[in-house]
């Protein structure tokens, strides 16, 4: 395994637990860390950028251990954390010239094609003289895989991406991760089951600071297959229906509610059978009743 993080507890000075012993096995490509939010998905991401320290467990990747090693860990590192200020006034292409300097590509020819290189994989060739400040949600979050790619990063850190951005930047970023390869460690983390069911081959839910599944989405679905049921109801008749079925979810489409039900066997001739989605999988497993997936 590529990246190994374990037993990781992480107690902050308030009291709140954020990390309870995680241990994970991550292999090459796309890994995305599912959870809701106050889950620890951004402790354990700054911990293994090197931001943070744990209390207790260790990470390594590619057998280098990462908090006795922070230098060698930050070279060959990418990292486009949740909160990323940008200075509003500064032109695009002078950023990242200045991110490339701070990386250590001090070859101001190599600095340029490198550059030039991120903004056209980015898409943002075309905006490279404008401020970042006109930037839009999906723009910024492009640019901040375009510095997170200087230096070729063997483990990329993309904490919580998408959230904020419509539907079209989504997609647009969505394919631009997919683009950048499956020869590194690229572990993405999100509140957002379609990010993992676009992108991701391996995945973990984690809630409440522990991990409550680690595997491949095929394998959390086909535990659910034959036990969703579907049916469409009044939406008035909601209360009904919670006192006495396992409900993961409910959608409201075109007035009327459908609602989505975990069972072993029919719960009632008028449900239907349906195929399990992911974000089923997401709800069983969040709301503490799929203790035979771990
Ligand atoms: P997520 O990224 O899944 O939303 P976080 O790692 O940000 O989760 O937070 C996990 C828990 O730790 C939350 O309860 C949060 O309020 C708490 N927390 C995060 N950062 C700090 C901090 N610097 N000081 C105190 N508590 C924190």
């Amino acid at each position: 395994m590529e990246l190994k993080i374990e037993n990781l507890s992480k107690t902050y000075a308030n009291g709140v637990q954020a990390l309870k012993n995680i241990s994970l096995n991550i292999s090459n490509g796309m890994f995305g860390l599912l959870g809701p939010n106050g889950a620890g998905k951004s402790t354990l991401m700054r911990i293994i950028a090197t931001l943070q320290d744990s209390d207790t467990g260790s990470v390594y990747f590619r057998g280098i251990e990462v908090k006795n090693n922070k230098p060698k860990i930050r070279k060959i590192l990418g990292y486009l954390p949740q909160d990323f200020g940008l200075d509003p006034q500064i032109e695009a292409i002078e950023l990242l010239n200045h991110f490339a300097i701070l990386k250590g590509i001090s070859n101001k020819s190599q600095r340029k094609q490198l550059i030039n290189e991120l903004l056209n994989q980015t898409n943002l060739w075309d905006s490279r003289n404008k401020r970042l400040g006109s930037f839009s949600g999906g723009m910024k979050q492009r640019f901040g895989i375009a510095q997170a790619l200087i230096g070729n990063p063997q483990l990329l850190i993309v904490d919580e991406p998408t959230a904020g951005l419509d539907p079209g930047e989504r997609n647009r970023f969505h394919n631009l991760l997919s683009e950048i390869g499956e020869n590194i460690v690229i572990m993405l983390s999100t509140h957002i089951v379609d990010d993992v069911t676009d992108l991701c081959k391996n995945m973990a839910i984690i809630n409440k600071g522990e991990v409550y599944f680690n595997g491949k989405p095929s394998d959390i679905l086909n535990s659910l297959q034959g036990k969703i049921w579907i049916k469409e109801i009044d939406k008035t008749g909601i209360h009904q229906y919670s006192d006495k079925y396992k409900i993961l979810s409910t959608r409201l489409f075109d007035g009327q509610m459908l609602v989505r039900v975990y069972s072993e066997g029919s719960p009632h001739v008028s449900f239907s059978n349906c195929e399990p989605n992911l974000e089923d999988a997401y709800f069983y497993t969040i709301n503490g009743v799929n203790s035979n997936l771990q």
